[in-house]
């Protein structure tokens, strides 16, 4: 099969290496117009002409586009999260997937307004080098197919426009990459799996039996070329499409051939019809059903027209904690890369440790540290800053800081002897209340250990 396969390949090749058409040149279903800049890209203009970029707002929206696709937290597929955006703060997040073969992605982002994402989504691919834009959501759209390609991964970042607050839900679903080939029927009609073994253990089976009607039409899985129209001992009437993945599909055991060598199809386009023509003659009418991967020899099929019955877990974290501050309650917790226990951690986090709480999924949150520093947290780990830890008093006169760090903004004066309720940590620092009720940071005192038990 396979070597007569590839001597149709390189047919189609010389074939389509004339001057006026090109495998390139096969329509796809969903053209990403790149040449047209992404809202993103439009917005991004639009601060820069109104000279907002050298405003601290718009350097900080800007800044955060970019480091997004520089650090980004690993998603599984299918995926879900709920999150929050603060007016004022600039905030974008990325998340990395990767898709098993047969794969295509669906993003979905919703918000306050119906149809229309709250935030601009960009696709990235981050095979090598620097992250290389592959599509993005159209301006008022919430989604977006991404033709994706098996085993690369993609960076989807999100960003709101400046100053927009509220809730967002972002999910990332799995679908096949192909149409199922017999009209009418899905994976239910499905008798026969790969790897069966065949001729009493001589071969295995190179494909799926999906079993209908003699007569039922046979359509094309996906948009390409028809590649060869022909007869074989085993595949009786056969019909092979190549697409633009240089992915030959095999369409066997054929009643009706209703397509010519050479002809460029579109996915559910009819091929033929099902019938049990060569070695199927004493079975029932069926489509054998196979796919090969360029050079690669065939690949289980059953991935590119079966849909994922796997959902996303639904969002079960407290939501009106979103966009507040935590801190951890166990001895040492880890925040991780993946919203998983087996995924690597990022961080270890003692006791108090304090961070915000930026969006849930599933039973976590994806949290950060001050430092900026994303990851994702149990969410039974974290509890409010509603009481304090404890009281300390300040030995020596130092500033109540906005954020852990030495040349932070000052929010007021910590005189020595001031009594000071302790909220949480972040490395040498303190986050206290003062008897006016102005939170902040301070220096933590030296000798002086803090634990949620106290
Ligand atoms: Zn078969």
């Amino acid at each position: 099969m396979l070597p007569y396969f590839l001597r149709r390949l390189l047919l189609v090749g010389l074939l389509l290496a004339g001057p006026c058409l090109s495998v390139r040149a096969i329509p796809v279903s969903d053209p990403v117009p790149l040449q047209k800049a992404s809202p993103y890209a439009q917005y991004s203009r639009q601060l820069r002409e109104k000279g907002l970029h050298e405003t601290p707002g718009g350097r900080a929206w800007l800044r955060a586009g970019a480091n997004a696709l520089l650090d980004s937290v690993t998603v599984p597929v299918p995926f879900k999260e709920t999150g929050h955006y603060a007016a004022k703060q600039a905030t974008a997040q990325s998340y990395r997937f990767r898709l098993p073969a047969g794969g295509r992605v669906l993003i979905s982002v919703l918000g306050k307004t119906k149809g229309a994402a709250p935030c601009f989504a960009d696709v990235f691919e981050l095979s090598g080098g620097d992250p290389g834009p592959v599509a993005y959501l159209g301006a008022g759209k919430s989604q977006l197919k991404l033709p994706a390609e098996a085993g690369k991964t993609y960076l989807l970042r999100l960003q709101p426009k400046l100053g927009y607050a509220g809730n967002y839900t972002v999910s990332i679903t799995q679908l096949p990459a192909f149409t199922f080939p017999v009209k009418g029927k899905d994976a239910r009609a499905i008798g026969s799996y790969w790897g069966v073994s065949r001729d009493g253990g001589k071969r295995k089976h190179e494909g799926i039996d999906i079993f209908a009607r003699r007569g039922t039409p046979v359509v094309s899985a996906t948009d390409g070329v028809v590649s060869n129209v022909g007869k074989t001992r085993l595949g009786g009437k056969v019909v092979w499409v190549i697409n633009k993945n240089l992915q030959a599909v095999y369409y066997a055991h054929l009643d009706k051939q209703l397509v010519k060598t050479g002809q460029l199809v579109k996915a559910g386009q009819v091929l033929g019809t099902v019938g049990n023509t060569g070695n199927a003659k004493t079975t029932p009418a069926h489509l054998h059903f196979g796919v090969y991967r360029g050079w690669g020899g065939a690949v289980n099929p059953l991935p590119y027209v079966k849909k994922a019955v796997k959902p996303a877990p639904a969002v079960v974290v407290a939501l009106q904690r979103l966009g507040t501050r935590g801190r951890i309650i166990a001895k040492k917790a880890v925040l991780r890369v993946s919203p998983s226990a087996k995924s690597p951690a990022r961080r270890e986090m003692p006791a108090a440790t304090v961070l915000t709480l930026t969006a849930g999924t599933g039973s976590w949150y994806r949290a950060q540290l001050p430092d900026g520093t994303a990851g994702y947290v149990q969410a039974p780990l974290i509890e409010p800053l509603t009481r304090s830890l404890r009281s300390t008093t300040v030995k020596s006169s130092q500033a109540l800081l906005a954020e852990p760090q030495p040349e932070a903004t000052a929010i007021a004066r910590l005189k020595a002897g001031t009594t000071v309720k302790v909220l949480g940590r972040f490395d040498a620092f303190l986050l206290v209340q003062n008897p006016a009720g102005q939170k902040g940071w301070m220096v933590r005192p030296e000798n002086q250990y803090l634990s949620a038990a106290e």
